[in-house]
């Protein structure tokens, strides 16, 4: 997973190479004049005033991209906010460039790849995660706690006790890691960001993103058991080839 990608922001020529949810084989490219922007009112009302500059411009902007792979050709709408950044040209002057920051992408963008063997519960809660991770990070961070959530109603873990009341997320996670306790220690990690999420009104976006990163690996080796698929393959090539 390259982190850099999600949280770089872009100039009016190309976006990040954002890969296409789609076809996951293409990357996203702005299309060509597509990219509106106007100033808001609110940034420009003191632009008389003495301590006013240019890096009090706030900008919003629309975009359309497009998937590069030609079978593929989704197309993206993109919203979002910008801004004017300082920087030094050739001769050492300083100069000030139309930077937009991503708010929104219709179709959601995927931070981590979505196997197809996951549950349309799980997925959902996946694609809320990955659309707030550009506007509300810690929501971002307590939907990667309902997708542990939904993983474990796919492992068919209990969510009530004998006496019939709700069992917590923790006592599921145990329950879980009673039978994979490096898989379950991973989804407890992902509970604690979660719970950050709820109570702070800020979650870095390196540690939403190793979330993600962290679902992936649980996801493939739980739901799609990556690990095991490969060791069979790897048996196999030993019955065929191996020396007897
Ligand atoms: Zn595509």
């Amino acid at each position: 997973m390259n982190k850099d990608l999600w949280k770089q922001s872009f100039e009016d020529g190309a976006c990040p190479e954002w890969p296409c949810p789609a076809c996951h084989a293409g990357v996203l490219v702005l299309e060509k004049g597509s990219l509106r922007h106007a100033a808001t009112d609110a940034s420009m009302r003191d632009r008389d005033e003495e301590w006013w500059g240019p890096e009090h411009v706030v900008y919003s902007f629309t975009a359309w991209a497009a998937c590069s792979n030609q079978s593929c050709g989704e197309k993206f709408a993109l919203t979002g906010t910008g801004g004017l950044e300082e920087y030094y040209g050739d001769d050492g002057d300083s100069e000030y460039a139309d930077v937009f920051h991503l708010r929104h992408c219709h179709p959601t963008l995927h931070m981590i790849a979505v196997s197809d063997n996951c549950p349309e519960a799980l997925r959902d809660a996946l694609n809320a995660a990955f659309s707030l991770f550009w506007i509300d990070r810690p929501s971002a961070a307590g939907r990667i706690r309902v997708a542990v959530e939904r993983l474990l109603d796919h492992l068919a873990i209990p969510t009530k006790n004998a006496k019939g009341g709700y069992l917590p997320l923790d006592d599921r996670i145990d329950a879980f890691g009673k039978s994979d306790s490096v898989h379950g220690a991973q989804l407890m990690a992902l509970k604690w960001l979660g719970n950050v999420g709820a109570h702070t009104i800020d979650v870095n976006a390196d540690d939403l993103l190793a979330a993600f990163e962290v679902l992936e690996h649980v996801l493939s080796e739980v739901i799609d058991r990556k690990s095991a698929a490969i060791a069979k393959l790897a048996a196999e090539m030993t019955k065929k080839y191996g020396k007897p």
